[in-house]
Protein backbone atom coordinates (compact mmCIF):
# COMPACT_ATOMS: atom_id res chain seq x y z
CA UNK A 1 0.00 0.00 0.00
CA UNK A 2 1.28 3.55 -0.88
CA UNK A 3 2.09 5.87 1.71
CA UNK A 4 -0.24 8.63 0.95
CA UNK A 5 -3.45 5.98 0.66
CA UNK A 6 -2.21 4.61 4.66
CA UNK A 7 -2.48 8.63 5.27
CA UNK A 8 -5.89 8.93 3.86
CA UNK A 9 -7.21 5.80 5.52
CA UNK A 10 -5.31 7.22 8.72
CA UNK A 11 -7.75 10.28 8.43
CA UNK A 12 -10.65 8.38 8.33
CA UNK A 13 -9.61 6.17 11.36
CA UNK A 14 -8.64 9.42 13.01
CA UNK A 15 -12.17 11.32 12.45
CA UNK A 16 -13.83 8.29 13.93
CA UNK A 17 -11.88 8.53 16.91
CA UNK A 18 -12.18 12.25 17.14
CA UNK A 19 -16.33 11.47 16.97
CA UNK A 20 -16.02 8.34 19.36
CA UNK A 21 -13.77 10.73 22.17
CA UNK A 22 -16.48 13.65 21.87
CA UNK A 23 -19.14 11.21 22.31
CA UNK A 24 -17.30 9.66 25.40
CA UNK A 25 -16.68 13.52 26.65
CA UNK A 26 -20.75 14.53 26.10
CA UNK A 27 -21.69 11.21 27.71
CA UNK A 28 -19.38 12.00 30.38
CA UNK A 29 -20.23 15.62 31.41
CA UNK A 30 -23.44 15.74 29.62
CA UNK A 31 -26.66 14.00 28.14
CA UNK A 32 -26.03 10.86 27.03
CA UNK A 33 -28.61 11.49 24.29
CA UNK A 34 -26.29 14.06 22.82
CA UNK A 35 -23.82 11.43 22.63
CA UNK A 36 -26.08 9.07 20.79
CA UNK A 37 -26.87 12.17 18.61
CA UNK A 38 -23.17 13.13 17.73
CA UNK A 39 -22.29 9.82 16.77
CA UNK A 40 -25.69 9.15 14.32
CA UNK A 41 -24.69 12.87 12.70
CA UNK A 42 -20.90 11.71 12.37
CA UNK A 43 -21.47 8.62 10.69
CA UNK A 44 -24.31 10.22 8.71
CA UNK A 45 -22.09 12.97 7.66
CA UNK A 46 -19.76 9.89 6.87
CA UNK A 47 -21.93 7.72 4.72
CA UNK A 48 -23.18 10.76 2.97
CA UNK A 49 -19.90 11.41 1.93
CA UNK A 50 -19.36 8.29 0.96
CA UNK A 51 -22.47 7.73 -0.73
CA UNK A 52 -21.89 10.82 -2.97
CA UNK A 53 -18.94 9.79 -4.28
CA UNK A 54 -19.73 6.43 -5.21
CA UNK A 55 -22.91 8.04 -6.92
CA UNK A 56 -19.86 10.24 -8.59
CA UNK A 57 -17.94 6.92 -9.86
CA UNK A 58 -21.41 5.49 -10.90
CA UNK A 59 -22.67 8.26 -13.03
CA UNK A 60 -18.44 8.30 -14.29
CA UNK A 61 -18.66 4.86 -15.07
CA UNK A 62 -21.66 5.25 -17.22
CA UNK A 63 -20.75 8.18 -19.49
CA UNK A 64 -16.49 7.61 -19.28
CA UNK A 65 -15.76 10.10 -21.81
CA UNK A 66 -16.78 12.97 -19.00
CA UNK A 67 -13.97 13.44 -17.18
CA UNK A 68 -13.37 11.85 -13.64
CA UNK A 69 -15.51 13.45 -10.81
CA UNK A 70 -12.95 15.10 -7.76
CA UNK A 71 -13.15 13.08 -4.60
CA UNK A 72 -12.33 14.23 -0.98
CA UNK A 73 -10.45 12.11 1.55
CA UNK A 74 -10.23 8.25 0.60
CA UNK A 75 -12.06 9.24 -2.65
CA UNK A 76 -9.58 11.67 -3.88
CA UNK A 77 -6.95 8.93 -3.75
CA UNK A 78 -9.47 6.78 -5.59
CA UNK A 79 -10.50 9.23 -8.03
CA UNK A 80 -6.66 10.44 -9.10
CA UNK A 81 -5.61 6.23 -9.51
CA UNK A 82 -8.69 6.19 -12.08
CA UNK A 83 -7.58 10.15 -13.40
CA UNK A 84 -4.32 7.96 -14.32
CA UNK A 85 -5.32 4.97 -15.65
CA UNK A 86 -8.05 7.04 -17.90
CA UNK A 87 -4.38 9.22 -18.88
CA UNK A 88 -3.04 6.16 -20.14
CA UNK A 89 -5.41 4.45 -21.53
CA UNK A 90 -5.89 7.72 -23.87
CA UNK A 91 -2.49 7.83 -24.33
CA UNK A 92 -2.74 4.14 -25.62
CA UNK A 93 -5.08 5.08 -28.36
CA UNK A 94 -3.72 7.99 -29.16
CA UNK A 95 -0.21 5.55 -30.02
CA UNK A 96 -2.19 3.06 -31.24
CA UNK A 97 -4.02 5.63 -33.56
CA UNK A 98 -1.26 7.36 -34.96
CA UNK A 99 -0.08 4.07 -35.82
CA UNK A 100 -3.33 2.75 -37.85
CA UNK A 101 -2.57 6.53 -39.64
CA UNK A 102 0.95 5.98 -40.41
CA UNK A 103 -0.40 2.46 -41.96
CA UNK A 104 -3.08 3.97 -43.81
CA UNK A 105 -0.85 6.70 -45.32
CA UNK A 106 1.47 4.19 -46.05
CA UNK A 107 -0.65 1.88 -48.13
CA UNK A 108 -2.44 5.06 -49.68
CA UNK A 109 0.87 6.14 -51.09
CA UNK A 110 1.73 2.64 -52.05
CA UNK A 111 1.77 2.15 -55.90
CA UNK A 112 0.29 -1.44 -55.57
CA UNK A 113 -3.54 -1.85 -54.87
CA UNK A 114 -4.03 -2.95 -51.25
CA UNK A 115 -7.12 -4.64 -49.89
CA UNK A 116 -7.77 -5.63 -46.28
CA UNK A 117 -10.13 -9.20 -46.23
CA UNK A 118 -12.06 -10.69 -43.14
CA UNK A 119 -12.44 -13.99 -42.59
CA UNK A 120 -15.00 -13.61 -44.99
CA UNK A 121 -13.06 -12.07 -47.94
CA UNK A 122 -15.51 -8.58 -47.04
CA UNK A 123 -13.95 -5.35 -47.39
CA UNK A 124 -12.46 -4.36 -43.95
CA UNK A 125 -9.88 -1.56 -45.73
CA UNK A 126 -8.31 -0.65 -48.87
CA UNK A 127 -6.18 1.75 -50.60
CA UNK A 128 -6.86 3.90 -53.41
CA UNK A 129 -5.26 1.97 -55.52
CA UNK A 130 -6.92 -0.76 -55.34
CA UNK A 131 -10.41 1.37 -55.36
CA UNK A 132 -9.07 2.43 -59.03
CA UNK A 133 -8.23 -0.64 -60.08
CA UNK A 134 -11.49 -2.82 -59.05
CA UNK A 135 -13.80 0.00 -58.88
CA UNK A 136 -14.24 0.39 -55.00
CA UNK A 137 -16.23 2.96 -53.15
CA UNK A 138 -14.86 2.59 -50.09
CA UNK A 139 -18.03 4.15 -48.17
CA UNK A 140 -20.25 2.38 -49.93
CA UNK A 141 -18.22 -0.80 -50.70
CA UNK A 142 -16.95 -1.34 -47.01
CA UNK A 143 -18.08 -4.82 -45.76
CA UNK A 144 -19.22 -5.82 -49.34
CA UNK A 145 -17.50 -9.40 -50.27
CA UNK A 146 -14.61 -8.81 -52.50
CA UNK A 147 -16.56 -11.04 -54.96
CA UNK A 148 -19.34 -8.94 -56.11
CA UNK A 149 -17.12 -6.06 -57.24
CA UNK A 150 -14.10 -8.36 -58.67
CA UNK A 151 -16.40 -10.59 -60.96
CA UNK A 152 -14.11 -12.75 -62.72
CA UNK A 153 -14.54 -16.88 -62.39
CA UNK A 154 -10.83 -17.80 -62.03
CA UNK A 155 -10.72 -14.81 -59.25
CA UNK A 156 -13.13 -16.67 -57.64
CA UNK A 157 -11.73 -19.94 -58.06
CA UNK A 158 -8.23 -18.56 -56.75
CA UNK A 159 -9.90 -17.42 -53.16
CA UNK A 160 -11.34 -20.78 -53.05
CA UNK A 161 -8.79 -22.68 -53.85
CA UNK A 162 -6.79 -21.04 -50.91
CA UNK A 163 -3.31 -22.10 -52.71
CA UNK A 164 -1.36 -18.04 -53.00
CA UNK A 165 2.03 -19.61 -53.50
CA UNK A 166 1.49 -18.16 -57.10
CA UNK A 167 0.06 -14.95 -58.12
CA UNK A 168 -3.01 -15.12 -60.40
CA UNK A 169 -2.91 -13.19 -63.42
CA UNK A 170 -6.39 -11.19 -63.62
CA UNK A 171 -6.99 -9.50 -67.10
CA UNK A 172 -9.82 -6.81 -66.29
CA UNK A 173 -12.77 -6.42 -68.88
CA UNK A 174 -13.15 -2.55 -68.38
CA UNK A 175 -11.10 0.40 -69.41
CA UNK A 176 -7.94 -0.60 -71.25
CA UNK A 177 -8.22 -4.17 -70.59
CA UNK A 178 -5.95 -3.55 -67.45
CA UNK A 179 -3.93 -6.68 -66.47
CA UNK A 180 -3.54 -7.40 -62.87
CA UNK A 181 -1.07 -9.59 -60.80
CA UNK A 182 -3.08 -10.10 -57.71
CA UNK A 183 -1.76 -12.02 -54.91
CA UNK A 184 -3.23 -13.28 -51.48
CA UNK A 185 -1.21 -12.96 -48.18
CA UNK A 186 -3.31 -14.88 -45.29
CA UNK A 187 -2.32 -13.12 -41.96
CA UNK A 188 -3.71 -12.60 -38.40
CA UNK A 189 -6.83 -14.32 -37.46
CA UNK A 190 -8.09 -15.93 -40.80
CA UNK A 191 -7.52 -12.22 -42.19
CA UNK A 192 -6.09 -11.74 -45.76
CA UNK A 193 -4.17 -8.79 -48.00
CA UNK A 194 -5.10 -8.77 -51.31
CA UNK A 195 -1.84 -7.19 -53.50
CA UNK A 196 -2.71 -6.46 -56.86
CA UNK A 197 -0.09 -4.38 -59.54
CA UNK A 198 -0.95 -3.02 -62.71
CA UNK A 199 1.26 -5.53 -65.21
CA UNK A 200 -0.70 -4.35 -68.36
CA UNK A 201 2.90 -3.17 -70.22
CA UNK A 202 4.84 -5.87 -69.26
CA UNK A 203 2.44 -8.08 -70.60
CA UNK A 204 2.20 -5.99 -73.47
CA UNK A 205 6.27 -6.55 -73.82
CA UNK A 206 5.67 -10.07 -73.01
CA UNK A 207 3.20 -10.00 -75.72
CA UNK A 208 5.57 -8.16 -78.26
CA UNK A 209 8.77 -10.12 -77.26
CA UNK A 210 6.37 -13.35 -78.26
CA UNK A 211 5.21 -12.26 -81.71
CA UNK A 212 8.81 -10.95 -82.37
CA UNK A 213 11.16 -14.43 -81.55
CA UNK A 214 7.49 -16.07 -83.72
CA UNK A 215 7.92 -13.71 -86.69
CA UNK A 216 11.84 -13.69 -86.67
CA UNK A 217 11.57 -17.98 -86.80
CA UNK A 218 8.89 -17.75 -89.23
CA UNK A 219 11.19 -15.53 -91.67
CA UNK A 220 14.25 -17.71 -91.22
CA UNK A 221 12.27 -21.36 -91.43
CA UNK A 222 11.36 -20.01 -95.31
CA UNK A 223 14.86 -19.93 -96.52
CA UNK A 224 16.18 -22.37 -94.59
CA UNK A 225 13.36 -25.18 -95.74
CA UNK A 226 14.69 -24.22 -99.33
CA UNK A 227 18.45 -24.32 -98.58
CA UNK A 228 18.13 -27.52 -96.48
CA UNK A 229 15.53 -29.20 -99.59
CA UNK A 230 18.29 -28.40 -102.16
CA UNK A 231 20.92 -29.79 -99.67
CA UNK A 232 19.35 -32.64 -99.19
CA UNK A 233 18.49 -33.14 -102.84
CA UNK A 234 22.10 -32.85 -103.70
CA UNK A 235 23.73 -34.78 -101.21
CA UNK A 236 21.73 -38.32 -101.36
CA UNK A 237 22.74 -38.30 -105.49
CA UNK A 238 19.56 -39.69 -106.46
CA UNK A 239 19.07 -36.55 -108.56
CA UNK A 240 21.73 -36.21 -111.00
CA UNK A 241 21.89 -32.57 -112.25
CA UNK A 242 23.52 -31.09 -115.29
CA UNK A 243 25.37 -27.94 -115.11
CA UNK A 244 23.38 -25.44 -115.44
CA UNK A 245 20.31 -26.39 -113.08
CA UNK A 246 23.47 -27.48 -110.57
CA UNK A 247 24.22 -23.37 -111.46
CA UNK A 248 20.56 -22.49 -110.89
CA UNK A 249 19.87 -24.21 -107.71
CA UNK A 250 23.48 -22.29 -106.71
CA UNK A 251 21.96 -19.11 -107.31
CA UNK A 252 18.80 -19.93 -105.80
CA UNK A 253 20.24 -20.71 -102.44
CA UNK A 254 22.71 -17.97 -103.02
CA UNK A 255 19.39 -15.92 -103.05
CA UNK A 256 17.95 -17.56 -99.64
CA UNK A 257 21.36 -17.32 -98.09
CA UNK A 258 21.55 -13.67 -98.77
CA UNK A 259 17.54 -13.07 -97.16
CA UNK A 260 19.03 -14.46 -94.35
CA UNK A 261 22.03 -12.33 -93.96
CA UNK A 262 19.94 -9.56 -94.37
CA UNK A 263 17.26 -10.49 -91.89
CA UNK A 264 20.29 -10.69 -89.70
CA UNK A 265 21.92 -7.88 -90.52
CA UNK A 266 18.53 -5.70 -90.06
CA UNK A 267 18.11 -8.00 -86.61
CA UNK A 268 21.92 -7.03 -85.06
CA UNK A 269 21.28 -3.01 -86.32
CA UNK A 270 18.08 -2.93 -84.31
CA UNK A 271 19.44 -4.53 -81.28
CA UNK A 272 22.12 -2.25 -81.48
CA UNK A 273 19.85 0.88 -81.84
CA UNK A 274 17.79 -0.28 -78.84
CA UNK A 275 21.00 -1.48 -76.65
CA UNK A 276 22.61 2.34 -77.04
CA UNK A 277 21.94 4.18 -73.92
CA UNK A 278 20.81 7.76 -74.29
CA UNK A 279 20.26 9.54 -77.55
CA UNK A 280 22.17 9.29 -80.35
CA UNK A 281 25.52 11.75 -80.27
CA UNK A 282 25.14 15.23 -79.73
CA UNK A 283 26.38 18.43 -81.23
CA UNK A 284 30.01 17.18 -81.17
CA UNK A 285 29.29 15.07 -84.41
CA UNK A 286 28.60 16.71 -87.50
CA UNK A 287 27.25 14.77 -90.38
CA UNK A 288 28.75 15.91 -93.67
CA UNK A 289 25.28 15.80 -95.30
CA UNK A 290 26.43 16.81 -99.04
CA UNK A 291 28.81 13.57 -98.70
CA UNK A 292 26.08 11.36 -97.59
CA UNK A 293 23.94 12.63 -100.20
CA UNK A 294 26.26 11.74 -102.83
CA UNK A 295 26.38 8.16 -101.32
CA UNK A 296 22.86 7.63 -101.31
CA UNK A 297 22.61 8.85 -104.67
CA UNK A 298 25.20 5.77 -105.73
CA UNK A 299 23.56 3.62 -104.33
CA UNK A 300 20.35 3.75 -105.47
CA UNK A 301 21.02 4.16 -108.87
CA UNK A 302 23.18 1.21 -108.29
CA UNK A 303 19.87 -0.63 -106.88
CA UNK A 304 17.91 0.97 -109.29
CA UNK A 305 19.82 -0.06 -112.30
CA UNK A 306 17.85 2.01 -114.75
CA UNK A 307 15.04 0.82 -113.80
CA UNK A 308 14.05 3.96 -112.00
CA UNK A 309 15.79 7.70 -112.60
CA UNK A 310 16.94 8.92 -109.52
CA UNK A 311 17.01 12.71 -108.58
CA UNK A 312 18.63 14.95 -106.09
CA UNK A 313 16.91 18.50 -104.71
CA UNK A 314 19.37 20.18 -102.77
CA UNK A 315 19.37 24.06 -103.03
CA UNK A 316 21.62 24.71 -100.13
CA UNK A 317 23.62 22.61 -98.43
CA UNK A 318 23.57 22.67 -94.61
CA UNK A 319 24.79 19.78 -92.16
CA UNK A 320 23.63 17.88 -89.43
CA UNK A 321 24.59 17.41 -85.91
CA UNK A 322 24.20 13.28 -84.75
CA UNK A 323 25.34 9.78 -85.56
CA UNK A 324 26.63 9.34 -89.49
CA UNK A 325 26.29 5.43 -89.17
CA UNK A 326 22.67 5.70 -88.31
CA UNK A 327 21.32 8.39 -90.42
CA UNK A 328 23.00 6.81 -93.24
CA UNK A 329 21.03 3.60 -92.29
CA UNK A 330 18.04 5.05 -92.02
CA UNK A 331 17.77 7.58 -95.14
CA UNK A 332 19.15 4.57 -97.33
CA UNK A 333 16.27 2.06 -96.06
CA UNK A 334 14.09 5.24 -97.16
CA UNK A 335 15.28 5.50 -100.43
CA UNK A 336 15.50 1.14 -100.94
CA UNK A 337 12.34 1.16 -100.27
CA UNK A 338 11.06 3.60 -102.63
CA UNK A 339 12.97 2.01 -105.34
CA UNK A 340 11.77 -1.31 -104.60
CA UNK A 341 8.08 -0.12 -104.44
CA UNK A 342 8.18 1.64 -107.77
CA UNK A 343 7.36 0.36 -111.42
CA UNK A 344 10.31 0.28 -113.80
CA UNK A 345 10.34 4.04 -115.83
CA UNK A 346 9.45 5.53 -112.51
CA UNK A 347 11.28 8.49 -110.85
CA UNK A 348 12.40 8.35 -107.29
CA UNK A 349 13.45 12.00 -105.64
CA UNK A 350 15.69 12.90 -102.50
CA UNK A 351 15.58 16.22 -101.21
CA UNK A 352 17.16 18.07 -98.22
CA UNK A 353 16.19 21.42 -97.06
CA UNK A 354 15.38 23.79 -94.59
CA UNK A 355 11.88 24.29 -93.58
CA UNK A 356 11.11 27.48 -92.70
CA UNK A 357 10.63 27.09 -89.30
CA UNK A 358 14.56 26.09 -89.53
CA UNK A 359 13.76 22.12 -89.33
CA UNK A 360 15.74 19.76 -91.52
CA UNK A 361 13.94 17.30 -93.90
CA UNK A 362 15.11 14.82 -95.79
CA UNK A 363 12.42 13.34 -97.98
CA UNK A 364 12.22 10.47 -100.79
CA UNK A 365 9.68 11.01 -102.94
CA UNK A 366 8.38 8.56 -105.27
CA UNK A 367 5.54 7.59 -108.20
CA UNK A 368 5.74 4.05 -107.19
CA UNK A 369 2.49 2.03 -105.96
CA UNK A 370 1.44 4.02 -103.14
CA UNK A 371 0.21 2.49 -99.73
CA UNK A 372 -3.42 2.59 -98.56
CA UNK A 373 -4.13 5.15 -95.59
CA UNK A 374 -5.40 2.18 -93.36
CA UNK A 375 -1.73 0.63 -93.07
CA UNK A 376 0.17 4.12 -93.08
CA UNK A 377 0.07 3.87 -88.71
CA UNK A 378 1.86 0.24 -88.77
CA UNK A 379 4.27 0.39 -91.10
CA UNK A 380 7.35 1.31 -88.79
CA UNK A 381 6.13 -2.08 -86.39
CA UNK A 382 8.82 -4.71 -87.14
CA UNK A 383 7.52 -7.08 -89.40
CA UNK A 384 4.39 -5.01 -90.85
CA UNK A 385 4.29 -5.41 -94.90
CA UNK A 386 1.42 -4.25 -96.47
CA UNK A 387 2.47 -6.89 -99.39
CA UNK A 388 4.07 -10.00 -98.72
CA UNK A 389 5.13 -11.23 -101.62
CA UNK A 390 6.21 -8.13 -103.00
CA UNK A 391 8.75 -7.35 -99.65
CA UNK A 392 10.32 -10.73 -99.82
CA UNK A 393 10.42 -10.45 -103.98
CA UNK A 394 12.13 -7.46 -103.55
CA UNK A 395 14.77 -8.48 -101.08
CA UNK A 396 12.29 -6.53 -97.96
CA UNK A 397 12.78 -7.96 -94.28
CA UNK A 398 10.45 -5.97 -93.15
CA UNK A 399 12.69 -4.71 -90.78
CA UNK A 400 14.15 -1.25 -92.75
CA UNK A 401 10.99 1.40 -91.02
CA UNK A 402 11.44 -0.01 -87.70
CA UNK A 403 15.30 0.78 -87.92
CA UNK A 404 13.95 4.39 -89.92
CA UNK A 405 11.93 4.91 -86.66
CA UNK A 406 14.33 4.13 -83.86
CA UNK A 407 17.31 6.44 -85.58
CA UNK A 408 14.86 9.05 -86.05
CA UNK A 409 14.00 8.99 -82.85
CA UNK A 410 17.29 8.99 -81.58
CA UNK A 411 17.68 11.85 -83.10
CA UNK A 412 14.45 13.43 -81.62
CA UNK A 413 13.17 13.68 -85.32
CA UNK A 414 9.78 12.27 -86.70
CA UNK A 415 8.81 10.45 -89.73
CA UNK A 416 6.31 12.29 -92.16
CA UNK A 417 4.66 9.66 -94.41
CA UNK A 418 2.37 10.86 -97.52
CA UNK A 419 1.43 8.24 -99.68
CA UNK A 420 -2.01 7.67 -102.00
CA UNK A 421 -2.35 4.00 -103.71
CA UNK A 422 -1.43 3.97 -107.13
CA UNK A 423 0.43 7.21 -107.51
CA UNK A 424 3.69 6.87 -105.09
CA UNK A 425 4.38 7.83 -101.53
CA UNK A 426 6.82 10.78 -99.83
CA UNK A 427 8.93 9.33 -96.56
CA UNK A 428 10.47 12.52 -94.74
CA UNK A 429 12.33 12.48 -92.30
CA UNK A 430 12.39 15.87 -89.67
CA UNK A 431 14.99 16.64 -87.64
CA UNK A 432 14.55 19.35 -84.65
CA UNK A 433 16.42 23.13 -85.36
CA UNK A 434 18.61 22.58 -83.12
CA UNK A 435 20.63 19.69 -85.04
CA UNK A 436 21.17 21.76 -87.94
CA UNK A 437 24.64 23.31 -88.66
CA UNK A 438 26.38 25.35 -91.37
CA UNK A 439 28.15 23.08 -93.24
CA UNK A 440 31.94 22.87 -94.59
CA UNK A 441 32.57 24.64 -97.75
CA UNK A 442 33.99 21.39 -99.84
CA UNK A 443 30.58 19.78 -98.50
CA UNK A 444 29.06 22.65 -100.18
CA UNK A 445 31.17 21.88 -103.78
CA UNK A 446 30.01 18.14 -103.15
CA UNK A 447 26.43 18.93 -102.95
CA UNK A 448 26.35 21.30 -106.18
CA UNK A 449 28.06 17.98 -107.98
CA UNK A 450 25.79 15.39 -106.61
CA UNK A 451 22.36 18.06 -107.76
CA UNK A 452 23.65 18.44 -111.07
CA UNK A 453 24.73 14.99 -111.96
P1 LIG B 1 10.27 -4.11 -96.14
O1 LIG B 1 11.57 -4.74 -95.91
O2 LIG B 1 9.16 -5.08 -96.29
O3 LIG B 1 10.32 -3.10 -97.23
P2 LIG B 1 9.90 -1.86 -94.40
O4 LIG B 1 9.82 -1.81 -92.92
O5 LIG B 1 10.98 -1.10 -95.04
O6 LIG B 1 9.93 -3.38 -94.77
O7 LIG B 1 8.53 -1.33 -94.97
C1 LIG B 1 7.33 -1.84 -94.45
C2 LIG B 1 6.27 -1.89 -95.53
O8 LIG B 1 5.91 -0.56 -95.90
C3 LIG B 1 6.73 -2.55 -96.78
O9 LIG B 1 6.57 -3.93 -96.74
C4 LIG B 1 5.83 -1.91 -97.82
O10 LIG B 1 4.61 -2.61 -97.86
C5 LIG B 1 5.58 -0.51 -97.26
N1 LIG B 1 6.41 0.51 -97.91
C6 LIG B 1 7.54 1.05 -97.41
N2 LIG B 1 8.02 2.01 -98.23
C7 LIG B 1 7.18 2.07 -99.29
C8 LIG B 1 7.12 2.86 -100.47
N3 LIG B 1 8.03 3.78 -100.76
N4 LIG B 1 6.09 2.65 -101.31
C9 LIG B 1 5.14 1.74 -101.02
N5 LIG B 1 5.15 0.96 -99.94
C10 LIG B 1 6.14 1.12 -99.06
Amino acid sequence: MNPNSTYVWLRTIVALVVIAALALLLQAFFDPEWALGLVCVGIIAILTHHLSSISGLLRWLRDPSKSVPDGRGVWEEVFSGLYRLVRANQRQQEALSAEVARFRMAGTAMPDGVVILDAENHIDWCNPMAERFFDIDTAKDAGQSIMNLVRAPEFALYLERGNFAEPLLLRLMRGEGLVLSMRIIPYGKDQKLLLSRDVTQTEKVEVMRRDFVANVSHELKTPLTVVSGFLETMSDGVVTMDKARTARVMGMMQDQTDRMLRLVNDLLTLSALESSPGPAPGNEHQVAMAALLSRLMDEGRALAAGRQQIELDCPETFDVTGSEKELYSAFGNLVSNAIRYSQEGGTVRLSWRRRPSGEGEFAVADDGIGIDSQHIARLTERFYRVDHSRSRDSGGTGLGLAIVKHVLSRHQATLDIQSTPGQGSRFAAILPARRIVVAAPSDQALAEKATRS
